[in-house]
Formats: structure tokens, sequence, C-alpha cells
């Protein structure tokens, strides 16, 4: 009788194989399910998964943090995982706010205070000082020993002041170039040059490889 290749032998997503993406953010998921429609998966929040666990996010680096994060998924259930960091480096600042973006004015702050840190930090530095970069880094864990690591970036540097109203975060004080913030160019845009556009397309590579 003819062996029936299985799906994962023929190099395919199984039959709407479960995809966790570590995160709650509905956003985030949004984003990623669109990035990953192509390749079948059921993609699901943790919650929506089950995992209820807190996940102590102390690396130093953004791939760690994002390491982390999907272990601790997939720990819990052994369910393929995907996890991903991000935020904003400044060489003048020795690479800060890096891991601390999300809350480097403290807990609870607007992303206006945390801008405004950053802004007075900056003060009277010029401008060959100012170079910054976005970063995201995704961590992918398929299978035990099936890991994957992708980083994007986008580089820029620190403007003297808010400018722009599209965007979330840091982005008003990100210049890209001497006219443009990445808060003044729109959505579409920005999710063709973004540091995760850039850490996605690497992401679509590899799944592409892997899954057909
Ligand atoms: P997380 O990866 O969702 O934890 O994001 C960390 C923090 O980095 C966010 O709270 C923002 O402050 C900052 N960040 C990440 N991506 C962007 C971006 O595209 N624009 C502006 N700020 C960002």
């Amino acid at each position: 009788m003819e062996h029936q290749r299985s799906s994962e032998e023929q190099g395919t997503v199984p039959e709407r194989k479960r995809l966790i993406i570590a995160s709650n953010n509905a956003g985030k998921i949004r984003e990623f399910k669109e990035l990953l429609s192509p390749f079948g998966f059921e993609v699901v929040s943790m919650r929506d998964a089950g995992f209820d666990g807190d996940i102590v996010e102390d690396g130093d680096t953004f791939e760690e943090n994002a390491h982390i994060k999907a272990r601790a998924v997939w720990e819990a259930t052994k369910t393929p995982t995907i996890a991903d960091d991000s935020g904003l480096e400044i060489d003048f600042l020795d690479g800060a706010p890096g891991v601390y973006s999300a809350r480097y004015a403290g807990e609870g702050a607007s992303d206006r205070e945390r801008c405004q840190k950053v802004l007075d930090e900056m003060h009277g530095v010029a401008r060959e000082l100012r170079d910054a970069r976005f970063v995201c880094s995704i961590y992918f864990i398929y299978a035990e020993d099936d890991e994957y690591s992708v980083r994007g970036e986008v580089g820029g540097y620190i403007g003297e002041k808010p400018k722009g109203k599209n965007g979330f975060g840091y982005d008003p004080i990100f210049m890209l170039n001497d006219d443009e913030s990445m808060a003044t160019i729109g959505e579409e845009e920005k999710n063709k040059i973004s540091h995760r556009a850039n850490a996605f397309g690497q992401l679509s590579k590899i799944l592409e490889e892997k899954f057909s």
C-alpha cells in the first residue's frame, strides 16, 4: 500500500496547525496574522491559547527578551510560538532606551513623556552624535531544536523636537531625513520601511523556505 506522505513530510504546514503569538496586544496579533496568512496557520494570542503565566523580560538585548517570551510559552504549550521585542537604540545614550523603551519614563508614563525624556537627554547634542535606530527582534520556536531568530532595523536620528502625528511611541522624535520623521510618513509607508517590516521580511523568507 502506498505510504501517504504527511503534510510535514511534504514540507507544508499541517492542516490549520496552531501558532501562538506570545503577546496579548491586539495590534500585534493582527499584524502577525496578516504576515502568516499565506502559510495556513491558525494564529492565536497567548491568552486564547490558555497561557496566563507571568513572563519576566529581564534580558539585556531585544533578542534575549524575544527568546525568553517564546521559550516560556513554548514550554507551557509545546505549540509553535512566535515572540517579538522592539525598541529604540540611541548611540549617544549607549543604546538607551533599548530594552527599557516601553518604561523609559517610568511605568504608566505616556508616549509624549517618554519622547520628552529623550529630548531632554539629547538637548544640545550635535546632529552627528544623534544617530539612532529602531530594532525589532523576532524569535520563532517551531519545535524543540527548530528555532529561528531574526533582527530588523531602521536607521535615523533623534530630532530636536517632535514632528508629525502618525504612528506611536518614539515615532515623532525619530527623523528619517531632514524633512520626515517616522510620524510624518503614513502607515503604509512605515510598514514598508520599519524595523518590524524588515524583521517580518526575514521571517517570511524562513517560513517560505520551510513550508514550500
Ligand atoms: P514592544 O516590543 O511592544 O515591547 O515595544 C517596546 C517599546 O518600543 C514601545 O512601547 C515603544 O515605546 C517602542 N517602539 C517599538 N516599536 C516602535 C515603533 O515602531 N515606533 C515607535 N516606538 C516604537
